[in-house]
């Protein structure tokens, strides 16, 4: 059974529903088709999605209504021809690929942002999500209050501790931006709307991390229709509840736009048994992750990039960058390449990438013959924007917070860290409170996201040229800006000529990007080079870690950990897809109430470059000359 959402009702006068009609699938769910536009019309409408605060049917009202140029409606059936070829070579040949032919461009609006990762991970898509840097998510909607997914069974404390996190959001957002405006003054040069904006923005990225994983969002999508396929079979199978609602309402607008495309998924034998397999799939990973004793928290509580692998020589790389221009093998290549000495080889390679005149000014493809498997904990704020990344595997954990949260700096400067901290440790402990109420899957909903997650990108050196060059940028949030610095010296470190060719990585650092960099390369050094698996002395050292934070059990306590999964899994076995099912074993998870104070302000103070150390001792510090910039 398909599980309903509570989200905004949104109305329209008459006047307004007979102009949106003829190019919305619907005018009363939060999922909807783009039809009788222009394409070029639909994607101006989701490009301004970012940072526009209402919704895409009211932005297309205030913005783009009087300037649609007259389109001939085209109804949504698809002729017999269409349609019989489809059902011949698509449902009856399996010939998947003629799904790619055809696409929509779907508004989801109102969706947590635990749907939104799961709307983006198909990666043959293209999507814009409303921005938490633009975008304030302190008002209150009429009828609804504060902009947070809903579900009737997590009780009345779920929505007090959330309304407290943003009540606490938009009290902070209104300090930390007089805060800002004082420390940035206004340059000769620049309009005080520009200031303020600016202003606005940073303060806005401050607070940003109090918002919980619950925060709703509007997604706009392009995708073909074999996109959809997975996707919509993706969100039928998984155990949030949320996800199977949008994935059934995802499916019924794709049967009003590209019904041949979408027509495998209802069928019990095509569709069902697919999603069945998908669930199997799940069940069998988590039994074996329960098996082999990996479903207690473990490893670093600070913020780390760490290569667990990477592929390939920088002579492969020469030899696959000749590989295209060369008549004969790749061997000979190889050969050829051996036989230059290692400055020729370094000389080589500067030739084969050429000058680039700006990042995207690519080398050849002959970059994709490395690749390198990163692991990496950073705060879900980072995650969600290095998740948007196509060109990748991107694998993540469940959110929890297990590895602790990031305060920012400038917070505790303003004298708005406690606040700050006040507010993360109401959303944990209803995270604590929903898991130990059966809601495993779904009480990350409550957690916000300045809590860390544990994640892998794996990709290649071309891919990692293009994210690490335009996630460096200053315009960027330090906590990715940071990530990107840090993938940029771990390929260094096997690859140095591949990390020159990054030309384009914008070295500029600031108080909060240095504090973090610096947690993450105290954490490289601490780390074990090589651990083996199952290493005594290894794990000793991650229990001692997780232990100081609070934040679980020494490993050692093996006995205590493993019945108390057992517990958390007997409350998730006997809820299946995470509903209450009466009584369940509450967890013994110790979690100090300093715990976030531990996990966050004991970082930055003991792992502060020297540097920053003797700044602050220096006092506060001048008004910045360079005013915040504004992100693109
Ligand atoms: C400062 C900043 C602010 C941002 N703000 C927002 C925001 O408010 N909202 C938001 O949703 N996103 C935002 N983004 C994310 C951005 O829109 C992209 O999702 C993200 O940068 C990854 O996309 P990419 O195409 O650059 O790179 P990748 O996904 O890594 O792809 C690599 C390359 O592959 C090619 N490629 C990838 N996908 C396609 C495709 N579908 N069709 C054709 N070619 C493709 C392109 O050449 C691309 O450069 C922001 C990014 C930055 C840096």
């Amino acid at each position: 059974m398909i599980e309903t959402v509570t989200v905004p009702a949104e109305s329209f006068s008459d006047e307004e529903r007979e102009r949106l009609a003829l190019h919305f699938t619907n005018l009363d769910r939060p999922v909807f088709g783009l039809v009788n536009l222009p394409e070029t019309v639909k994607g101006a409408l989701f490009a301004r999605y970012s940072r526009y605060q209402g919704t895409l049917r009211r932005l297309f009202l205030d913005e783009f209504a009087d300037s649609v140029p007259e389109v001939p409606p085209i109804e949504g059936a698809e002729g017999k021809r269409a349609a019989d070829l489809y059902e011949r070579i698509f449902l009856g040949y399996g010939d998947d690929s003629v799904a790619q032919l055809g696409g929509a461009h779907i508004a989801c609006e109102w969706t947590s942002n635990l749907l939104t990762k799961l709307l983006q991970r198909p990666r043959l898509a293209a999507y814009l999500e409303q921005s938490t840097r633009y975008i304030a998510y302190d008002d209150r909607l009429q009828g609804f209050g504060y902009r947070y997914h809903r579900d009737a069974r997590f009780g009345p404390q779920y929505e007090r501790a959330l309304d407290d996190v943003f009540d606490t959001y938009h009290r902070l957002l209104e300090q930390t931006t007089v805060w800002v405006g004082d420390r940035f003054p206004r340059g000769d040069d620049e309009s005080p709307a520009a200031h303020a904006r600016a202003v606005r923005a940073k303060a806005l990225d401050l607070v940003r991390g109090l918002l919980p994983a619950a925060t709703l969002s509007h997604v706009g999508i392009y995708g073909s229709g074999q996109t959809y396929e997975q996707l919509v079979l993706h969100l039928l199978a998984h155990p949030l509840a949320e996800a199977q609602a949008y994935g059934q309402m995802l499916l019924e607008e794709l049967q009003r736009i590209i019904p041949s495309f979408v027509v495998r998924v209802p069928r019990e034998d095509r569709g069902g048994r697919w999603i069945e397999y998908l669930r199997e799939r799940r069940g069998a990973a988590d039994a074996a992750v329960h098996r082999l004793g990996l479903d207690e928290p473990a490893g670093p509580a600070a913020p780390s990039v760490r290569l667990v692998r990477a592929h390939g020589t920088e002579e492969e790389l020469l030899a696959a960058l000749l590989y295209e221009s060369a008549a004969s093998g790749e061997e000979d290549a190889l050969q050829a390449v051996a036989a230059l000495s290692r400055d020729e080889q370094a000389a080589l390679l500067r030739d084969l990438v050429g000058t680039r005149e700006n990042r995207r000014h690519r080398p050849g493809r002959g970059f994709e013959t490395l690749t390198y498997r990163f692991e990496i904990v950073s705060d879900y704020g980072a995650f969600r924007d290095l998740q948007r990344h196509r060109l990748l595997t991107c694998q993540w954990q469940r959110l929890s917070p297990d590895l602790g949260a990031d305060l920012p700096d400038e917070l505790v400067r303003a004298g708005l860290g406690g606040e700050y901290e006040r507010a993360l440790e109401v959303s944990r402990s209803e995270y604590e409170r929903l898991r130990a109420d059966g809601f495993v899957e779904e009480a990350p909903y409550a957690l916000s996201l300045a809590y860390r997650i544990r994640y892998v990108l794996e990709l290649d050196a071309r891919e990692a040229l293009h994210l690490i060059e335009l996630r460096s940028g200053r315009e960027g949030h330090p906590s990715y800006r940071a990530v990107a610095h840090e993938l940029r010296r771990a390929i260094a470190e096997v690859h140095p000529n591949v990390a020159a060719a990054m030309t384009y990585v914008d070295e500029e650092t600031e108080e909060r990007l240095e504090r973090l960099l610096s947690e993450m390369r105290n954490d490289a050094k601490r780390r074990p080079r090589r651990r083996s698996r199952g290493s005594s002395r290894g794990r000793s050292r991650t229990a001692r870690t997780a232990f100081r934070h609070g934040r679980g059990r020494p490993r050692s306590t093996r006995a205590s950990a493993v019945s108390a999964a057992r517990s958390r899994r007997a409350s998730s076995t006997s809820c299946p897809r995470g509903r209450p099912a009466g009584s369940v074993a509450t967890r013994a998870r110790p979690a100090p109430a300093s715990f976030l104070r531990a996990s966050t302000r004991c970082h930055s103070r003991a792992r502060r470059p020297r540097r920053c150390r003797r700044r602050s001792r220096r006092g506060t510090r001048a008004p910045e000359r360079r005013p915040p910039r504004r992100a693109p």
